[in-house]
């Protein structure tokens, strides 16, 4: 039988791996590549729907060149695709499956709709290294809750499947994509202005959406042999005014880029060569998001508190002018405010810039809830991902995963570990950046002449400190002191001397790492 198929793109916005793709076309006369515009879904902000929208017109620029198109729809997808089924004659659905819960259910009240419709569905995993279902039914269908655990569980399966071959046109013979000449009125890409969406509010475009993007990225950093071996996450930096890290996450996060792909591109790279290892090396940061898919996947409620069974629950201050400081860049803390600023203009921040964030909205300083943070993490960042946001949120926050919650970050002293001089501050907060060194972290210490010479007075032009510091967190440890007694967690152990809420975390680079004991908790 000749099929009329449907291939239905959500992530995995690429040609390459794409193995729901490729049967789409296999023996298929009419194919029509769809994405659906759901204007109920997500909370993305300007600099990701540009993303998007780059990553959309690159997969019709892809798609063109093969001899189809891609149709752009409007609306929740339960509505689009009856109408869609009557009007193309479909006979066969496809899509990349979806961990999400959220989107599972989606995902299956359409497959319930297209068996009415008499239209075959066929789901293909490729958005993560492995089927996240089988490595569930291996762990008794409970998440593994430890990295060590899903590195046992992934150990008994094997490598990852190798990526699929792209879809060429010799995949597409004797099969066509129907099109109007009004193809570009009725189903093209849209602008961000016709997504609502104010196009000054968008910053520098420094990382362009699409698979063509994501591969020239991943093959300018594969070239780097002895980076990508010597690759440990904790000895990366959070500072550094160029990314210390490869920022393929929003490539990941939209399917621009397999991680399949990925992976076994590094292990081409690490053949013959000795390399790190996980959970510090770079196959290692793909282990982690396979961990947190893993756990989003089955455990209830993930992305909130309350109803979550791995989650502390914790009684988070309702503090909105707090919230609104942290999110603008406005709390008085030098570092804090550049990192959050960075994320507003330039949608991503270095991992560790995420730690210092996180912990000093929640268990740190402020004592906001995380969930308040993730909310706002997924409207800035780029690569914001339901199963990876809520993940790490969780550990940041101290309410699961992490239980060495009298590890604060300071918001003094953490950046100063690889960036001295302040040049991070001083790029993303121009107002400071004549203060001398010795301030540049605490311009609130420096005397009324010297503020006048750098030409901005703290309080005046930017803003006093929002808390004290050792005072907030302070406090706040007696609370998650409190708060997991209450639900009779086992005490962490304890350092010998009393509890710093200065100490930095263990995946924390250091100028003195020879004096500093081995971290034992996992690297995150
Ligand atoms: P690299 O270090 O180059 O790592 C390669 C890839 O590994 C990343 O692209 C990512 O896909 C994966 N990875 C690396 N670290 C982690 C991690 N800790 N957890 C899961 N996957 C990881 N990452 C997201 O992709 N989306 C999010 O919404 C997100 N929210 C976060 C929220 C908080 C509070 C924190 C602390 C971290 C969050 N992360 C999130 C994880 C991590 O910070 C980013 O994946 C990483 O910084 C992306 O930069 P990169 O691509 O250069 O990473």
């Amino acid at each position: 039988m000749q099929h009329s198929s449907i291939h239905w793109f959500r992530k995995g916005l690429r040609l390459h791996d794409n193995p729901a793709l490729l049967a789409a076309a296999a023996d298929c006369c009419r194919l029509h590549p769809l994405f659906i515009l759901d204007p109920t879904s997500g909370q993305a902000g300007a600099n990701a729907q540009r993303f998007l929208l780059d990553a959309l017109r690159d997969l019709d620029g892809s798609l063109r060149a093969i001899g189809s198109r891609l149709f752009v729809v409007r609306g929740c997808p339960e509505e689009v695709f009856p109408r869609l089924f009557r009007a193309w004659g479909t006979t066969r659905l496809t899509f990349e499956v979806d961990t999400e819960p959220p989107t599972r259910r989606r995902d299956a009240a359409v497959a319930e709709l297209a068996a009415r419709h008499g239209v075959e569905v066929i789901q293909e995993v490729s958005h993560t290294l492995y089927d996240t279902e089988r490595v569930l039914a291996l762990n008794d269908g409970k998440a593994p809750l430890t990295y060590k655990r899903l590195l046992s569980l992934l150990a008994s399966l094997g490598p990852p499947e190798k990526p699929a071959p792209a879809l060429t046109q010799e995949h597409l013979q004797g099969c066509r994509t129907p099109c109007q000449v009004s193809h570009n009125t009725d189903y093209g890409v849209p602008t961000l202005e016709e997504l609502g969406q104010d196009p000054t509010e968008v910053g520098p475009h420094l990382y362009p959406g699409g698979e063509t993007a994501a591969l020239a990225r991943l093959d300018m950093l594969m070239e780097r042999t002895a980076w990508v071996c010597g690759f440990k996450k904790p000895e990366t930096e959070p500072t550094s005014l160029s990314p210390s890290t490869t920022v393929l996450s929003p490539y990941l996060k939209f399917g621009c880029l397999s991680v399949r792909t990925f992976w076994w591109r590094l292990h081409e790279v690490y053949q013959g060569r000795e390399h790190s290892q996980p959970p510090v090396s770079l196959h290692g940061q793909l282990l982690w998001r396979e961990f947190f898919y893993t756990a989003g996947a089955s455990i209830p409620n993930f992305d909130q508190m309350v109803g979550n069974p791995i989650c502390l629950q914790v009684d988070w201050d309702d503090n909105p002018q707090h919230l609104h400081a942290w999110r603008e860049g406005r709390t008085g803390y030098p570092f804090i405010d550049a990192i959050m600023t960075q994320l507003r203009t330039e949608g991503w921040i270095h991992h560790l810039a995420r730690h210092a964030v996180a912990c000093f909205l929640t268990r740190g300083d402020l004592w906001v809830s995380w969930e308040e943070g993730l909310k706002i993490f997924e409207e800035l960042l780029l690569d914001a991902d339901w199963s990876l946001n809520a993940g790490n949120w969780l550990w940041l926050s101290g309410s699961a995963f992490f239980h060495r919650y009298f590890h604060v970050y300071s918001p003094i002293t953490f950046g100063k570990k690889t960036d001295r001089d302040g040049a991070y501050i001083r790029k993303y907060l121009p107002v400071l950046k004549d203060f001398p060194t010795e301030y540049i972290y605490e311009p609130w210490k420096a005397s009324r002449a010297v503020q006048e010479r750098a030409g901005c007075l703290v309080g005046t032009h930017y803003p006093q400190p929002i808390v004290e510091h050792g005072a907030a967190s302070k406090r706040n440890l007696g609370r998650m002191k409190a708060a997991r007694a209450r639900k009779a967690l086992p005490p962490p152990r304890l350092p010998s001397s009393p509890p710093s809420t200065e100490q930095e975390p263990p995946s924390v680079p250091s100028v003195a790492k020879s004096q500093r004991k081995k971290p034992k908790i996992e690297q995150h």
